[in-house]
């Protein structure tokens, strides 16, 4: 079946034919390990993952690779402050009392512990910047060979204007620029869009020898130098948050397309931003959530992958509570069918007509651009439905390699405790004595935990705390 996503660079949903027939090779921009990563950055890097799902389950084979930025940089916040802004990386180092690089090693363990916990797969290769400052550096020289790079006294900047398509992606229009407050301030640059390539300043704490004198590279050159090393000049797809478009994006186009003289990428794919409560996510407002933070209040990571499939990835995630909490219980809720039907059967080994129907309903929503609002709706119109629960079973436990939900590993541990007075409470409802089993249920109730009567005999369950 056809697979469709929308296309930044084209600005229209568009029919995914990779380079090679069923080989697909992606660039994820990964995270800026300063800090720890908050919901919204998890929010773009799951929506990532179900885009990798989808494309698994249509049968590709995805090679998947996302870099980490552990140089570092000046960031946008930076340059919006009044004082020159100081590299992040190395305010946390001095904070914290670490080298960069410890620095770096403590917050990439703590991203890919999220990660984990939220199901998402890990990348086929995961790459740091700073072991790859030879390669920047070749591509840096190779730019000023052909004559898109000029120097400055204390770096290396690209021309854009020597780049014709420059703001193709993002719809920014060179001609029309008035200095803007989000591009670098460099002195001496000749178009305000002009970025470095390499900064040359021999008291930065990462620091490495160049051409140009001893330095550290630009932000942008990580990753067209990273995603060329492993994936070749052109990739089928390239992933970011939509805050990655301009400058990050278009500056990887500008850098990769005049070095290699080959369009870069076919798909562009772009997740929007999130909200809590309708308002930008931000710690001055207290609004600002991490994973944990969600833990912390008895949410599951899962329960925040589940919410996230509930959104459209080209539309803005608005989190609240209570749709976390929502998604917490319709999460349980699904986790305790399958587990009802584990108990009765196995899952069906060949799918009937009816049940096949279902899944070429799920496939089509899954991928229409990366549908997965419909795709979970479609999980649980067959669990509503009247098939067979085998059949139920194995459809849902097939939507879950996209959805991701780990329904198959999960189950219900009632402790012994619990398990003996329902056993109890059973033997004198079948003596008749229903007010004393009765007793025997509240009890159970008072610890968390209810009692099902149903056809194949009474079934304890948890008393959902939410
Ligand atoms: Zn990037």
């Amino acid at each position: 079946m056809k697979v469709n996503i929308y296309n930044t660079m084209s600005r229209k949903r568009e029919e995914f034919r990779p380079l090679k027939s069923d080989y697909v090779r992606i660039y994820d921009c990964g995270p800026t390990v300063y800090g720890y990563a908050h919901i919204g950055n998890m929010w773009r890097y799951l929506a990532s993952d179900f885009l990798r799902r989808i494309l698994e389950y249509n049968g590709y084979r995805v090679k998947q690779v996302m870099n980490i930025t552990d140089v570092g940089h000046l960031t946008e916040d930076d340059l919006l402050a009044a004082d020159t802004g100081e590299d992040k990386m190395e305010v946390t180092a001095r904070r914290e009392k670490k080298t960069p690089l410890q620095v770096a090693a403590y917050y990439t363990k703590a991203y890919f512990r999220d990660r984990r916990a939220l199901n998402i797969f890990d990348p086929s290769v995961t790459c740091k910047a700073t072991e790859h400052i030879p390669q920047m550096i070749k591509i840096i020289q190779g730019l000023e060979k052909k004559g898109y790079a000029y120097r400055l006294p204390d770096r290396i900047c690209y021309d854009v204007q020597k780049f014709k398509s420059y703001g193709q992606l993002s719809g920014t229009n060179v001609e029309k620029l008035k200095m803007g407050a989000r591009l670098e301030p460099i002195k001496g640059k000749k178009n305000p869009y002009d970025f470095s390539l390499w900064v040359i300043d021999s008291h930065h704490l990462m620091k490495w020898p160049s051409p140009w004198g001893v330095g550290y590279p630009g932000w942008h050159i990580e990753c067209s130098a990273m995603s060329m090393e492993y994936l070749g000049p052109q990739l089928d797809i390239h992933s970011g948050g939509e805050d990655n478009i301009f400058p990050h994006h278009e500056n990887e186009i500008a850098q990769s397309e005049a070095y290699t003289g080959k369009r870069f990428v076919r798909y562009w794919f772009h997740v929007r931003h999130n909200l809590v409560n309708g308002q930008k996510m931000s710690k001055s407002k207290g609004n600002f959530y991490q994973l944990d933070d969600l833990e912390k209040r008895g949410y599951e990571p899962l329960a925040y992958r589940y919410l996230c499939l509930t959104n459209h990835y080209r539309k803005p995630l608005n989190f609240t509570f209570p749709a976390l909490k929502a998604s917490q219980k319709a999460l349980m809720k699904l986790r305790l069918l399958v587990w009802q039907w584990r108990r009765e059967t196995k899952p069906a080994e060949k799918l009937s007509a009816a049940a096949k129907e279902w899944q070429s309903k799920f496939l089509r929503a899954v991928n229409n651009d990366v549908g997965t609002p419909q795709g979970l709706a479609v999980a649980w119109k067959v669990a509503d439905s009247g098939l067979p629960a085998a059949m139920k079973l194995a459809l849902i436990l097939d939507f879950d390699r996209v959805l991701g939900l780990k329904l198959a590993e999960w189950k219900l541990k009632v402790p012994l405790k619990i398990r003996k007075l329902a056993a109890e409470r059973e033997k004198l409802r079948r003596r008749g004595k229903y007010q004393e089993a009765d007793k025997l249920r509240l009890e159970i109730k008072k610890a968390g935990w209810q009692v099902q009567d149903g056809s194949n005999g009474a079934v304890v369950l948890p008393r959902s705390k939410f």
